[in-house]
């Protein structure tokens, strides 16, 4: 089985994979690992009690209307005004950092990656009006979901982790994280991050990755395997993320594909296309020359030119380009599925009409505003359009490249563990799009640089929490007094 090869190869990740009916694989695997002494440190304040008021240091945005209002007016004359005194970004110690539970550990954070959405967070580019603006909000949203860390204290009742383990963080909050039993239906089926319980009331994370330390549920976290550098580690989250988004809708051998954008999850999406399809042909839409460089070392077949696109898919593919009176255009044929990573209007349109009748689009993008789309593609040509979700179990074997690879005939596995193996074996390398590193304490310079991709050519930019953590936080760094229940 998958599980019992993955478990003795020592690469098993931690829940929260399957509660319901792959939760023996994994904890069989911990068994192994605590056997070896896998990154394990014992003694200190293992099993020990989460220390009470705390002190934290960490970036986080404060989302007052008035904030926020005040902001977007001045943003629109100067870029300063997201990182000024009324900006909803805020940064700086974090009081009485209590545990809300037996089951939470503290991470000391060591490495994280400055996220797309977070950014998007920072410059306030979420539409007021979309879908997701309705759902509960909390007035404190702590910023930073690419990160790694150690865990350096833990609650009585935590049962998967120790002091020392390195961590990953994998999932917010779902029913494993709030002790629900028996989980939801979406939980159940390993989709995580669909829970139907992921916005009810109740103790949530404190601190994120863009600060010194975080206190979570100990099934929030991934346990790091020793094969994987922290900057890895910290970049499981993108590494699984792309993952799901091909194994949502994995191409059949032969099959022409097109990825749309070519930022850090089009990229990744590239690379865990090509060796989960190696026989696909996999095209790329990049938007600068830096970016279509980087796709080409992570598997891309062909580079589709942005300034004659349509003529080029219609070259790669055979397709018919019709042109009608007023500048409408309609390809007849096209990809067999097109990945957005973008999500924006321009990059939505594209996509259908690019891909072939019957084809699936899939949308990994997380454009967080309202776009005016030409939809008729969808009816007219029997357009499947699918939401690639988020990492959490997936079904395996997962795909022509990987079939001999994991020796199974059929399971789940989570999907942080099957990108942490990818990883390893070097097929899935997150780390080669690292174009940037800054120290915490110049937060608004890679915030800044991720943000002007162009100008800086970044791809990845990460935190270096270890540097700095002393000049930054040296309060953090204060020998911890007490512990509480
Ligand atoms: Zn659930």
């Amino acid at each position: 089985m998958v599980a019992c090869e993955r478990a003795s190869a020592g690469l098993c990740g931690r829940p929260p994979d399957a509660p319901t009916n792959v939760g023996t694989w994994w904890t069989t695997a911990l068994a192994f690992l605590r056997g070896l002494g896998a990154h394990v440190t014992l003694g200190g304040s293992m099993l020990g009690k989460v220390e009470a008021n705390h002190p934290m240091w960490s970036a986080y945005l404060k989302m007052s209307p008035v904030r926020v209002a005040a902001t977007r007016t001045l943003g629109t004359v100067s870029r300063r005004a997201y990182y000024g005194p009324l900006a909803p970004l805020r940064a700086g110690r974090i009081r009485k950092a209590t545990p809300p539970g037996r089951r939470w550990v503290r991470v000391r954070n060591s490495v994280a990656g400055i996220a797309g959405a977070d950014v998007a967070r920072v410059y306030l580019d979420e539409d007021g009006r979309i879908a997701l603006a309705a759902l509960p909000r909390q007035k404190r949203i702590y910023l930073g979901s690419e990160v790694a860390g150690e865990v350096v204290d833990v609650g009585p009742e935590v049962e998967f982790l120790r002091v020392g383990d390195r961590v990953a963080y994998q999932l917010d909050v779902c029913c494993a994280t709030r002790d629900i039993e028996p989980p939801c239906e979406q939980c159940a089926a390993g989709n995580y991050r669909l829970c139907a319980n992921r916005y009810m009331s109740g103790p949530r994370g404190v601190g994120g990755g863009w600060g010194d330390e975080m206190l979570l549920h100990e099934r929030q976290l991934f346990l790091v395997p020793d094969t994987l550098a922290d900057e890895q580690a910290a970049l499981l989250e993108p590494a699984a993320m792309a993952l799901h988004t091909a194994l949502h809708h994995l191409p059949q051998p032969g099959e022409q594909v097109l990825v749309i954008g070519a930022g850090t999850t089009g990229l990744l999406t590239i690379q865990a296309l090509r060796v989960l399809a190696p026989s696909a042909t996999i095209a790329v839409l990049a938007r600068y020359p830096f970016q279509a460089k980087m796709a080409w070392q992570m598997g891309a077949s062909a580079l589709l030119d942005p300034k004659k696109d349509t003529e080029d898919v219609v070259s790669a593919t055979g397709a018919q380009h019709l042109k009608g009176r007023g500048g409408a255009e309609m390809v007849m044929g096209g990809f067999d599925a097109v990945y957005d990573t973008v999500g924006s209007a321009e990059t939505l349109e594209r996509a259908l009409r690019w891909v072939r009748a019957g084809g699936v689009v899939v949308q990994a993008g997380m454009h967080q505003a309202r776009v005016r789309v030409d939809l008729t593609p969808i009816w007219q040509s029997g357009i499947r359009v699918i939401g690639a979700g988020g990492p959490g179990a997936e079904s395996w074997p997962g795909g022509e490249g990987l079939a001999d690879w994991s020796g199974s005939s059929g399971g789940r596995v989570s999907t942080f563990a099957l990108a942490a193996e990818l990883m390893r074996e070097g097929k899935l390398t997150p780390e080669l799009l690292v174009t940037h590193r800054f120290p915490l304490r110049e937060l608004r310079r890679a915030v800044a640089t991720a943000r002007n991709k162009a100008e800086h050519q970044a791809i990845k930019v990460l935190l270096d929490i270890r540097s700095v953590a002393g000049s930054v936080t040296h309060t953090t760094l204060a020998p911890r007094r007490s512990t509480l229940a």
